[in-house]
């Protein structure tokens, strides 16, 4: 089996429940969706690689570091649980970022940290981090997915636009909601752009 990979280096993880945790980051090609704030540029298939390849590729980067965050594009638009299975044989953490539109039903067991960050319509349930952009996002809405999706951390990212992040509406919506809400929301901001590193 070939994957499609976009890119893949070794950073800092900037976003949401594992800010700061040091990651190979795999980032398959592709996506189910097409969203218009997408930054991402996750269409091209720079790589085709089986799994050894990119165990290869990884270990080249950094010999030491197993921790493995997938993303992409949608990852669940490619068979990656073969690979998940790989790695965690090896005793890597793994932690994926998904749209939650598509189901991977019972193989999140395999999975030690999915993030879901919903666009569309959700049909994966279950997840470890749900994190919303806050793209207009009202108090209504996020407890309307927060209802569709079980999750054991609750995020909202501001949202950029044109170059500048909605902060103050971010924080207004947090307040409302960790005033109303019996979860705790947490505030996920895009530290790897703040300390400018990939
Ligand atoms: S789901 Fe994510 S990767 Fe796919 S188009 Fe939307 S923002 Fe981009």
């Amino acid at each position: 089996m070939k994957y499609h990979i976009n890119e893949f280096f070794y950073s800092l993880q900037g976003e949401g429940y594992n800010t700061g945790k040091d990651f190979l980051f795999l980032r398959f090609s592709g996506c189910n969706l097409s969203c218009y704030f997408c930054d991402t540029e996750h269409e091209r298939i720079k790589y085709t690689m089986t799994i050894q390849e990119v165990y290869q590729e990884l270990k080249k980067i950094n010999n030491s570091c197993q921790n493995l965050l997938i993303t992409g594009g949608e990852p669940f638009t490619q068979n990656i649980f073969p690979l998940i299975i790989f790695f965690k044989d090896k005793g890597w953490y793994i932690a994926v970022e998904s749209n939650g539109s598509l189901d991977i039903g019972d193989k999140i067991k395999y999975i030690d940290h999915l993030t879901i960050s919903p666009k569309g319509k959700t049909r994966q349930k279950e997840c470890h981090e749900l994190r919303l952009i806050n793209d207009n996002l009202s108090y209504k809405k996020a407890i309307e997915i927060k209802e569709l999706i079980s999750a054991k951390h609750h995020f909202i990212s501001p949202m950029e636009k044109d170059g500048t992040f909605n902060y103050l509406e971010s924080l207004t919506l947090l307040g409302q909601l960790n005033k109303r809400d019996k979860e705790h929301w947490y505030l996920s901001l895009q530290m790897h752009k703040l300390a400018n590193i990939e």
